[in-house]
């Protein structure tokens, strides 16, 4: 069996995998919440919910406390059973594959908590923790910035001083790059296309939002940056902005520097621009209702995505397999597949009104047999690629 984890500063994040005949059958998933606060642990397992109000001080006591609960449930007799843990790393800086964690790479980690201070250190100190509680078991990273390395120079540098890349690493690293690579492999294995002939827009819009530009199967630009907090409107991140807005409300709020950014990061988006939600369903719900600053927010957030799409479009030369939608408004919203295909006016797309509305389990085409190129919404699945590639590093 293989686990894999995506552990927070204060969550973990897990769901288990049986092998069989080499291929990944999830049968469990759960949180632990709350850790170092009281502590929570939900479970899924066989179709049946558990749920443990439990004291975790810390993530060791999460850890132990979740695998014994996979030995209560019988999802395992011990914890050999469980032969590798992959672990969703969001920067990995320079890494461009998922990797072995040995002490070297553990230091790679370390060193780029500085470039993600929210997330890294959340990993860490769970990869500590099963190094404890599982000394023998080979434990993996998998990382959110690995799929853009193939980005070129031109691309990545910002127009600052050069001396800021060389000597503090200031470039863009763009995310989501675990969600992009499954996505690419699923449609390259849904028409039977070699990846490295793939080229294909895809649109990872959750709460967190980006959009990618796959070039032969390679990422060469996506819209998120040196940060998470970049590109597009997101749930709660205000995406690009003029950065002289962040001086001039410093002096206006009388706050610090770090207290404008996290407003950027936690306040700002749909949440700070809607005043609504950071939920999308909620201001569609508004937007239903006729509240015009519901239908200005997703009229914005609709245009902020069109525009990606058409500048990705001119970068692929027009050469392009899929426009693909993800994540959780990609995945669930045909309101906001609509509204953004309304908006891309010069790649001649036709979206097919009926299938954009259909349920689905896997993946649904969206599109009409006239559109210049298919469209498509596909279910991501992040866990499971973490779960193969901790398995191509562990068989
Ligand atoms: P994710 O980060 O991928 O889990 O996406 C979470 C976000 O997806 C939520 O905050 C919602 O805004 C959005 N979402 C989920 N389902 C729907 C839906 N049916 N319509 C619009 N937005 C949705």
């Amino acid at each position: 069996m293989i686990l894999v984890v995506n552990s927070g500063s204060s969550s973990i994040k897990f769901k288990l995998f049986a092998i069989k005949k080499n291929v990944p059958i999830a049968i469990l998933d759960g949180l632990a919440e709350r850790i170092g606060v009281d502590g929570f642990l939900k479970i899924e397992f066989n179709g049946e919910k558990h749920q443990f109000n439990q004291k975790m001080s810390n993530h060791n006591e999460a850890i132990q406390f979740i695998l014994k609960q996979f030995e209560e449930l019988k999802v395992i007799k011990d914890k050999k059973d469980i032969a590798a843990v992959g672990f969703r790393i969001v920067h990995g800086g320079k890494i461009t594959e998922p990797v072995v964690i040995d002490k070297k790479v553990f230091k790679e980690i370390e060193a780029c908590v500085k470039l993600a201070p929210l997330h890294n250190p959340g990993a860490l100190v769970a990869i500590e923790a099963f190094k404890i509680e599982m000394p023998k078991v080979k434990l993996i990273a998998s990382f959110d910035t690995s799929f853009h390395q193939t980005m070129d120079e031109e691309t990545f540098l910002y127009s600052v001083p050069y001396e800021w890349y060389k000597k503090y690493q200031v470039r863009k690293f763009g995310f989501h790059g675990i969600s992009y690579k499954y996505i690419t492999e699923k449609y390259a294995k849904m028409i039977k296309k070699p990846v490295g002939k793939l080229n294909l827009i895809i649109c990872h819009l959750g709460s967190g939002a980006s959009v990618a530009c796959v070039k032969n199967g390679k990422s060469i630009d996506t819209t998120m940056g040196f940060t998470p907090l970049a590109g597009l409107m997101m749930g709660t991140r205000s995406g690009d902005i003029d950065p002289s807005i962040i001086q001039y409300m410093v002096k206006a709020l009388n706050k610090d520097v770090f207290e404008i950014t996290s407003i950027l990061n936690k306040e700002s988006g749909l949440k700070g621009f809607s005043e609504i939600s950071s939920d999308m369903r909620e201001i569609i719900a508004e937007v239903e209702k006729g509240n015009k600053h519901a239908v200005l927010t997703l009229n914005k957030y609709s245009q902020n995505v069109a525009d990606f799409i058409v500048k990705y479009a001119n970068r692929l030369e027009g050469k392009i397999d899929a426009l693909i939608f993800t994540a959780g408004i990609g995945e669930n919203s045909d309101t906001v597949r609509k509204e953004i295909i309304n908006r891309v006016n010069i790649l001649g797309l036709k979206l097919n009104p009926k299938e954009n509305i259909k349920r689905y389990d896997d993946f649904l085409k969206i599109s009409n047999k006239d559109s210049k190129f298919d469209i498509y919404a596909i279910k991501t699945n992040e866990e499971l690629m973490i779960c193969q590639e901790t398995m191509d590093l562990t068989s």
